[in-house]
This record gives structure tokens, C-alpha cells and sequence, in this order.
């Protein structure tokens, strides 16, 4: 049979997470905490189980969950987002993304992606009969030049996909990225896919923005969001999709024939958590900024340079001084031999990156991070 997506493999997670289990490496690669969620919020998950939640919820998810929601929203972005309208629970952000994009881009059409791009995107926009177009950021700031994005934008151009904060860089755009993405898609028929799963993760006193806090660029967008990055459970695979009333119906549409719905227990769960602590999303920027600041400092004295992370819970390390192997090579060298896994950032991108980096993964404990730092410093 003739392959739909021939150019790709197993995902560049599945892939590192493997080899350093094969190679009993400490896995700094696939991003995920190594810490358990909230004591408060298994319980409830427990005790949902224990209770009747076991059969579908309805298809765009709980009322209950999407009211939580809606207050978030209110809360922290002073944005108003109709639970019935414009709120639809997914099974992870993954497939809200995947949702978005089937429901807008048809063949032929271009969605632009910045490089290094999260790996979920391009697939989407091939099955859709799409074609990704490329732009890349520019290191070490992985800023965007919104020029080269307006000379991109051409009669066929559906979509552009932003993810702030950015994996794999930990960029956050700014006011001023949001004020010229505004002006690029204003009057035309162009929507936007925001992938905002790391939008609690920032550092050094930034601020995440929002699509959703921009009134011409609300009218247009997907906003994505996981549960898994904010509530340290990953595997629980629950998120959601923010768009207007109209966007948010063609999402649906697509939504009730890939899952139909999301997990029930796990939306009772979350809907009684954020009841019970509407404030926890505030103290992650906190947590992880000393994370960050404890792995960055115990690297000061290796041959590996960095600019601390502005967001997320990803280092980038630039290897240039250690080898000038690619980073696929290094990056299994160093699972095999020195015992610690990572991702090598041109997975991610369509032409080599702009330098020689490694995305290492900091949502682990102390004794964790401790350990890696010292792996790396030896290298
Ligand atoms: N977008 C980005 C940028 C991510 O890093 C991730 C990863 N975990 C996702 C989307 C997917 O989130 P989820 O696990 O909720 O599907
Ligand atoms: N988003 C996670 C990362 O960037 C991985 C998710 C996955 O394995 N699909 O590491």
C-alpha cells in the first residue's frame, strides 16, 4: 500500500523515549514530569470512578467542565468564551489540532508553520491535502520575522499555526508578535491555530498572550489548550479548543467522528479540582522558573551554552563547541553511551536549524535534574 504520510516514521518522542529505556538512560527527551499531579485531584478522579461517570459525556464535553473553563478564561485573560458555543473538550490537545486543521484546510490550500515546529501539525495538513509552508525563527531568540511571514501569504494561504509558548524553544511571543499577526490575517480569509498547551509555563515576569485577547484575531482562531501540561498529567489526555461559534461548529463536526468525546471521570475530575483550587495554574510559572534556574546553573560549568528558556518546560542546550555531529547522532550517542536522552532539534524543522541544539526535557525532580546536569557536564 502507498503510504499517505510516506516521510514519516514513529514520532521523535516514541522514538528517544525507547532508546533510553533500552539503554536505561535517564529520559530527558519526551516531555513529561516525573511527579505526580495534585494529591486533591487524583482523589477526585477516584472518586468519579467510584461514582456513576462511566458512560459517554456529551460530545463537546461536561457542562460542568466547560463552565470551569470558561471561568479560566475569564480569570486569567479576561476573555469571554460561551461554554455551549465555544468551548469543546478534546481527548488532549492533540486532537483539537488535528481537528482545526481537517475542518479548515481543503486541497491545495497553505498553512504556514514555524520551524522548529511541533511535530503534530505538518502530518495534519498533508491528510487535510494541505501544504505546510515553512518559515523558519530565528535563533537564539527563535523570534519571527512577521516580513518574511507577509511575503509568504499569498491567495492560497489557509492557515498559520503560532504556539506560544514554544516547543521546542520556550519562546513567548510578545504584544507586539500578536499586534503584527493581527495585521497580517486581518481582512483576509486566513484563520489561525493557536497552540497555547504551555500557557501557565512563563518565566522572568513575561506574560502569555493570547489569541483569544485580540478581538481580530478571536474572530478567527482555534485556541488550543492541555490539561496535561497545567495539571502535570499527561496521560490523562484531556485538553480543549476555544473558537468562535462558527469555527467551533466545523470543529465539532470533525471532533464527533475522530473520538466523539473525551474521557468522562477524568472531566469530573477536572471540573471539581478547578472548583476547589481555581488558583492552582498560577503558581506553575513559579515552580518551573526554579526548575529551569536550577538546571541552567548547575550546566554553568559545561561546554554546552544557553539561553535560559522564556517558557515551557524545554532547554534548548547548543552543542557547537562539544562536536560537530548532527544532532540525530548526538543524540543517540549520548542516550547510548552517556546514558541521557534528549531531542534533537531538526526533527523539528524543514531546513537544518540555525545552530546545533538539543531540547532537554526540566519538568523532573531536583535529584533528577541533578543527575542529567552532572551526565552533561562530563561531556
Ligand atoms: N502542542 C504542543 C506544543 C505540545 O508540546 C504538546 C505535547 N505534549 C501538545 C500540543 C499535545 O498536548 P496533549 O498531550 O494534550 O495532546
Ligand atoms: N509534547 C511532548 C513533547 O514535546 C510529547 C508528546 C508526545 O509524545 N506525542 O515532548
Amino acid at each position: 500500500m502507498q503510504s499517505k504520510l510516506p516521510d514519516h516514521g514513529a514520532t521523535i518522542f516514541t522514538v528517544m523515549s525507547d532508546l533510553a529505556k533500552r539503554h536505561n538512560a535517564l529520559n530527558m527527551s519526551q516531555g513529561f514530569p516525573n511527579y505526580d499531579p495534585p494529591q486533591e485531584l487524583r482523589a477526585a478522579l477516584a472518586e468519579a470512578a467510584l461514582e456513576s461517570h462511566h458512560q459517554y459525556a456529551p460530545m463537546s464535553g461536561l457542562d460542568i467542565l466547560r463552565e470551569q473553563i470558561s471561568g479560566k478564561l475569564q480569570r486569567f485573560y479576561q476573555v469571554d468564551a460561551d461554554p455551549d458555543t465555544e468551548i469543546t473538550v478534546t481527548p488532549g490537545a492533540t486532537e483539537a489540532i488535528y481537528c482545526a486543521i481537517t475542518a479548515t484546510v481543503r486541497n491545495g490550500d497553505e498553512v504556514i508553520v514555524f520551524d522548529p515546529c511541533y511535530d503534530s501539525y505538518e502530518p495534519a495538513i498533508l491528510l487535510a491535502g494541505g501544504s505546510p509552508r515553512h518559515i523558519a525563527m530565528q535563533p537564539p531568540e527563535f523570534s519571527i520575522d512577521w516580513d518574511q511571514v507577509g511575503a509568504a501569504i499569498n491567495g492560497r494561504t489557509r492557515m498559520i499555526i503560532v504556539n506560544t509558548p514554544h516547543n521546542p524553544s520556550g519562546a513567548v511571543l510578545s504584544h507586539e508578535d500578536m499586534l503584527a499577526l493581527e495585521a497580517l490575517v486581518a481582512e483576509r480569509e486566513i484563520y489561525v491555530l493557536s497552540d497555547e498547551v504551555y500557557e501557565h509555563l512563563v518565566f522572568d515576569g513575561r506574560q502569555h498572550r493570547s489569541v483569544l485577547q485580540y478581538p481580530r484575531l478571536r474572530e478567527r482562531s482555534f485556541a488550543t489548550f492541555s490539561f496535561g501540561k497545567t495539571y502535570h498529567i499527561t496521560g490523562w489526555k484531556t485538553g480543549y479548543c476555544v473558537a468562535p461559534p462558527s469555527l467551533t461548529n466545523e470543529l465539532r463536526k470533525v471532533h464527533q467522528f475522530v473520538n466523539y468525546v473525551a474521557v468522562t471521570p477524568i472531566q469530573q475530575a477536572l471540573a471539581r479540582f478547578m472548583i476547589s483550587q481555581p488558583e492552582f495554574p498560577a503558581s506553575l510559572a513559579g515552580f518551573y522558573q526554579e526548575k529551569r534556574d536550577l538546571f541552567c546553573a548547575l550546566l554553568s560549568g559545561s561546554r554546552f551554552s544557553l539561553s535560559p528558556a522564556q517558557g515551557a518546560y524545554f532547554q534548548l542546550l547548543d552543542y557547537s563547541e562539544i562536536t560537530a555531529e548532527p544532532d540525530t547522532e548526538f543524540a543517540t550517542r549520548l542516550t547510548r553511551e552517556a546514558g541521557i536522552a534528549s531531542i534533537p532539534v531538526s526533527i523539528f524543522c524543514a531546513a537544518p536549524p540555525g545552530g546545533r541544539y538539543l531540547r532537554f526535557c526540566f519538568a523532573k525532580s531536583t535529584e533528577f535534574l541533578k543527575q542529567g546536569a552532572e551526565i552533561l557536564c562530563r561531556i
